[in-house]
């Protein structure tokens, strides 16, 4: 065999369409917030339809931020999250003063698991952030029954969620008070840097509006427009630094053009992963069910009882045959902040820590080629079994 170049675990689909786009931008004279992230936020709202507001930010972390913040979160509240999760899911509720409660996730899905999210429940509970892992949806009728009967708001983590569907309705256009999606750079759309908190609900949206930019409010403008002159503003509050800039907004734009193909795309990988791992011994990703949308940010094996290497040492295999992985995640309960700050063990979260000693996430990114899946099939084959 030839030898042959790294195979990344992943890599951002960007053609000369977003460099002209980037470019024109620039060229335009304005590179801040502008008609370019206008824009973007209207097309993405029309996107996921039903009426939602949609506000650009320069990261998911920052929109998760301004949604628990509009939300009036704070000192002495707590929000239930997933441990099997990313940080920027939690550290926002610190950012607040409020503290996390971190639950078990379902063996199947690896989604929150809403009895334990029930469990978790104490008068001070505030929030639900389900996190819809790799791209598949939560069981979201059973987290807004357990929300409703709790009086809980919902939050939802939807940085892998781009498109995702459940029942047949699509993450974003759900019932929550928010769901924030990211647009970093290995996400199913990238802007290098950025996020969209989407809501249905008016009032929040302006909060956010305000707080992503100093606190500065339009509210002025706009009940005297006509005599306010244009450099008069006021600052209603503390705000954040959290707009996105008009060459991501213009990057953006281009890429959710492209994003129904980046779908077909990834369900075609995800789909020759299914089929063609399917005699390994391996815990393959759980599809969406008929008829939804799996996202597939994320292809997720878990090692069986029977495999001929741990996941170590899988990766190890792997990363020898010039193919790059990663693992999603190192739960949250065994980072030393969280771990620390809440006392907690692995064995308060058995599903997760089972789940994290035998997973590994494989390249599967739009910009790859057949033969470099063919390559990573292999390398599996030759390894596990
Ligand atoms: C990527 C990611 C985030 C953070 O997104 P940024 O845009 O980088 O802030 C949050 N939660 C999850 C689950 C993620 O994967």
């Amino acid at each position: 065999m030839k030898p042959e170049s790294f195979l990344p675990f992943a890599r951002p689909d960007i053609t000369e369409a977003e460099i002209d786009a980037v470019a024109r931008a620039m060229r335009s004279g304005w590179v801040t917030t502008g008609p370019e992230t206008k824009a973007f936020e209207s097309e993405f709202a029309a996107y996921l339809g039903g009426g939602v507001q949609a506000v650009a930010v320069n990261s998911a972390t920052a929109g998760l931020h301004l949604a628990l913040e509009a939300m009036g979160i704070g000192p002495g509240d707590e929000v239930i999250a997933p441990t099997l999760t990313f940080t920027a899911t939690v550290e926002v509720a610190r950012y607040l003063g409020a503290d996390a409660k971190l639950v078990d996730v379902d063996p199947t899905t690896l989604n929150i698991d809403p009895a334990q999210i029930e469990a978790a429940i104490t008068p001070r509970t505030k929030a639900i952030l389900p996190v819809h892992y790799g791209g598949l949806a939560c069981d979201m009728a059973a987290i807004f029954d357990i929300a409703q009967r709790h009086r809980l708001q919902v939050v939802e983590d939807a940085a892998h969620a781009l498109p995702t569907t459940t029942k047949g309705a699509l993450v974003g256009q759900l019932p929550s008070a928010a769901a924030v999606f990211s647009f970093y750079a290995n996400k199913t759309m990238t802007t290098g840097e950025g996020g969209m908190v989407v809501t249905k609900d008016e009032a929040l949206a302006a909060r956010m509006r305000v707080m992503r930019l100093h606190g500065i409010s339009r509210d002025a403008f706009d009940r005297f427009s006509s005599k306010t002159p244009a450099w008069y503003y006021e600052i209603v509050a503390p705000g954040f630094k959290y707009n996105m800039t008009d060459m991501a907004g213009a990057l953006g734009r281009v890429q959710l053009q492209r994003l129904p193909a980046f779908v077909q795309r990834r369900q075609q990988l995800a789909a020759r992963y299914l089929h063609e791992l399917q005699d390994l011994p391996l815990i393959l990703p759980a599809d969406a069910p008929q008829g939804d949308t799996h996202a597939w940010h994320l292809f997720v094996i878990r090692l069986n009882d029977d495999a001929r290497a741990t996941r170590d040492e899988v990766i190890q295999a792997l990363s020898d045959a010039g193919i790059g992985t990663s693992v999603h995640y190192v739960p949250l309960h065994r980072q030393p902040y969280w771990r620390d700050r809440y006392g907690l063990t692995p064995e308060q979260f058995p599903v997760a820590e089972q789940a994290y000693q035998r997973m590994l996430s494989i390249p599967l990114f739009t910009a790859m080629s057949d033969d470099e899946q063919a390559r990573v099939i292999a390398a599996l084959k030759a390894c596990v079994r």
